[in-house]
């Protein structure tokens, strides 16, 4: 009677231990041939490219694909950005252990965990609310405790939590939010996709010097749009 149970219990554990390792070797094959080939060379970046399950953070149904060279659906016209995307934005804000980092557009979870793996805290905001929940439910689940999800507009920051050493924006905005501006540190620096909605964007890094903007273009790139809260 149990015989039968055991057997089957046991070969689900392999099966599982045995895709695990296949999504390992992918997350191995990713970093080597998309993020590190394309000049991505931080090691903390890269430790924790190979580090989060990004299979996770995606629908089950394209879990297959989830180390793909290519940003994929997550739902309601969302998408998680392309894992080179990631590295690299997650790259140019100098990220270190001691860093408070804010992000506008948590949608799956997987920037704010890649984040999460090399700064102190994580402060991520979504302004749809079932993908916020789901990610912050995701990223518990996974033992992120360093990252906090709100649902709200991320165009008035996060105040209480100001100034942020850097601050991800994962959607392509019209312009740069001032008050995201406002809320960064001195010294502080900002990547952020800037341009028309529905066209192609400057990914610009925004460096605070005495106040004001140092703004380097650093590559043309396509986010879905930066809404406003009230606007579809
Ligand atoms: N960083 C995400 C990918 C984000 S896609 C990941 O790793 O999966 C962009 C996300 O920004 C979408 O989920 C979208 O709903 C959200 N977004 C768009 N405008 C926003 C705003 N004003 N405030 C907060 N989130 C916003």
């Amino acid at each position: 009677m149990w015989l039968p149970v055991y057997i089957l219990l046991s070969w689900l554990l392999l099966a599982t231990a045995v895709q695990e390792d296949s999504y390992k070797a992918q997350r191995e094959e990713m970093v080597a041939r998309q993020i590190k080939a394309r000049g991505v060379s931080d090691p903390a970046v890269l430790h924790a490219m190979r580090n989060v399950k990004r299979h996770l953070f995606v629908p089950a149904s394209i879990a297959a694909e989830a180390y793909s060279d290519g940003a994929l659906p997550i739902g309601q016209s969302q998408t998680i950005s392309q894992p080179y995307m990631v590295a690299y934005m997650t790259e140019v804000i100098k990220p270190s252990p001691t860093m408070k980092v804010l992000e506008i557009g948590t949608g799956s979870g997987y920037q704010a965990a890649v984040l999460a793996e090399i700064v102190k805290q994580v402060y991520t905001i979504e302004i749809i609310p079932e993908h916020g929940k789901a990610a912050a439910a995701r990223l518990k689940q996974l033992g992120y405790d360093n990252v906090e999800v709100k649902i709200g507009d991320g165009y008035a920051g996060w105040e209480e939590h100001a100034p942020f050493d850097a601050i991800v924006v994962t959607a392509g905005a019209e312009s740069v939010p001032p008050p995201l501006f406002a809320q960064l540190r001195e010294g502080g620096r900002m990547v952020i996709p800037v341009g028309p909605v529905h066209r192609t964007q400057t990914l610009k890094l925004i460096e605070k010097k005495r106040g004001k903007a140092v703004t380097r273009n650093l590559m043309p790139v396509v986010f879905v749009p930066f809404t406003r809260q009230g606007q579809k």
